[in-house]
Order: structure tokens, then C-alpha cells, then sequence
């Protein structure tokens, strides 16, 4: 069964998105849990939470995956900023105890000029702080592309927050298509060889979820933007060798290409295509 899906608005509600999702030939879908660029959250409505746990259940769809804010910054040096991001995740992480084992996906952040081991040391203590016993919601760290002062562009970076982490067995790693082929790694020529390494430094069974995505720019450009399926540098062979992998083919695919939802409705329809039995 391929699990695939892409990032839908949240601002209709969770029951919504189910159906938008379904509307579209998917299976399960990501959204952000507030305002990606401020950070403001809705009054949380059970009842809608449990109309979409319903639809899940009913339709077989693979966990959705709830992404925080971009201006969550969990590394962040500027005091204000860090509080917001502690608060947040952990306000986010209480939410999502609504919908028993969630995935909750999260930007390394940017470290600003403290340098890449104090970045870690503070996602790694902002982890910390807003994660709690009993918890049922895994946290993956995603695949950055290593733009500006980017955490997490580099296998050893994420190796480096989870050696450090309190709560080892609810985190888990989301792999950007684009990001990892942005930051160098060469998944078009040498897909074993990056998945390989990934084993080595982080573990394959830390891998949780995909991001697929096509890239406008070359490999090493560091720039993270996102292209259509097919029609950026990556390209369409590439992205069905990523989908038809024995170690990925069962992770749950999301897709955040610049696109309506017309233009998922076809992506997911040409990856079912591109599917091998
Ligand atoms: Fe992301
Ligand atoms: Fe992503
Ligand atoms: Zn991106």
C-alpha cells in the first residue's frame, strides 16, 4: 500500500482536511498545528478532532503529520524566541494527545551565529523541556536543506540532538526530498549509498516519514526550494526510486510541492502510477 498525501490548510478544521484529503486520492495528509509565519493557534474543538480520528480509522490512512510553525525556533539565542518555541512545543505536543500516537514534525531551527554545537545543545534542551513522560506523540526532527545557519543539514547534526534527548523512543527523523539533495546528498546517482550513510549516522529505524518533494536548484545548493514533481533537478525517475525503495516504501509520503489541490490530486495519482508492485 503506498501511503501519500501533501500539506493541506488547516484553517477549516481537522475533519476538513480528511475530506480534502480524500477529495484528492490521498491517504493521509500534513498541516501546520498554528500560523506557520506567527505562530497564533485556534481554540482546540474536540469534536472536530474526533470526526477526523473517525474518518482515519474508517478510510485506513496513515498517520497525518501536524508540522510546526517556521518561526518556532527551538535553537534560537534570542530569549523571547526561545521562550515562544518551548511554550509552543510543548502547547502543541499537549494538543496532540488528542490523537493517540501522532507525528509531530520539527525544524532543527538556526542556530544564528552560536555555532553549530551550541545550536544542538539547545534544541537538544528545548526538546527536553517541552517533551513529558508518558507522551504518545513522536517528534521528528526533518532533513535540512543547511541554508544560512540551518541545524540539521547534516546527518551528524541530527545524530548529535538525539544522543542527547531524555525521551529517545519518541524521536524519530522526517527525510526531505529536496532538502537532503540541497544540502549535497546525492539521492539521484547514489540513493543506496545516502540511505546507507543515513543507516551508519542515524539509523533507519529512526526514519518515520518522507517529505517528497523536487528541487528547483542543483545538489549542494543549499537554498530549499521546493519544485512540482518531476519538473525540477531531481527529477521524476530519481523520485520513483525514492518511493519504490525497499527501506522507504512503506513510510508514509508527504508531499509539499509548490501546487493547488488540482495539482496534488495529479502528483499523487502519477506516484500511484510510478509504483511498483
Ligand atoms: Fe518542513
Ligand atoms: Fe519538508
Ligand atoms: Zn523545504
Amino acid at each position: 500500500m503506498l501511503y501519500i498525501g501533501c500539506h493541506l490548510s488547516s484553517t477549516k478544521g481537522y475533519l476538513h482536511m480528511g475530506e480534502e484529503a480524500l477529495s484528492i486520492g490521498a491517504n493521509t495528509f500534513q498541516y501546520f498545528s498554528r500560523n506557520p509565519r506567527g505562530g497564533s493557534v485556534k481554540p482546540f474543538d474536540a469534536g472536530d478532532a474526533a470526526a477526523l480520528s473517525a474518518l482515519i480509522a474508517e478510510r485506513g490512512f496513515a498517520t497525518p503529520l501536524t508540522h510546526a510553525p517556521y518561526t518556532l525556533n527551538p535553537c534560537a539565542a534570542a530569549p523571547q524566541t526561545l521562550e515562544f518555541a518551548r511554550r509552543a512545543l510543548r502547547e502543541d505536543l499537549e494538543r496532540l494527545e488528542h490523537f493517540p500516537g501522532a507525528m509531530y514534525n520539527l525544524h532543527p531551527g538556526s542556530h544564528v551565529g552560536q555555532g553549530v554545537e551550541a545550536g544542538v545543545a539547545r534544541i537538544a534542551e528545548s526538546l527536553n523541556e517541552a517533551m513529558f513522560d508518558g507522551m504518545g506523540t513522536t517528534v521528528l526532527l526533518e532533513t535540512m536543506a543547511g541554508k544560512g545557519s540551518e541545524v540539521g543539514g547534516r546527518f551528524e547534526e541530527l545524530r548529535a540532538i538525539l544522543d542527547r534527548v531524555e525521551r529517545p523512543e519518541r524521536i524519530g527523523v522526517c527525510l526531505d526530498t529536496c532538502h537532503v539533495f540541497d544540502a549535497d546528498y546525492d539521492i539521484v546517482n547514489d540513493l543506496d549509498g545516502v540511505l546507507e550513510m543515513f543507516d551508519r549516522i542515524i539509523g533507519l529505524g529512526r526514519l518515520r516519514a518522507i517529505h517528497l518533494n523536487d528541487s528547483k536548484n542543483p545538489p549542494g545548493s543549499r537554498k530549499d526550494r521546493h519544485e512540482k514533481i518531476g519538473e525540477g533537478q531531481i527529477g521524476l525517475d530519481a523520485l520513483a526510486r525514492v518511493v519504490n525503495h525497499p527501506a522507504l516504501r512503506d513510510l508514509p509520503f508527504y508531499l509539499e510541492t509548490p501546487n493547488e489541490l488540482e495539482g496534488y490530486r495529479r502528483e499523487i495519482e502519477l506516484l500511484h502510477g510510478l509504483r511498483s508492485a
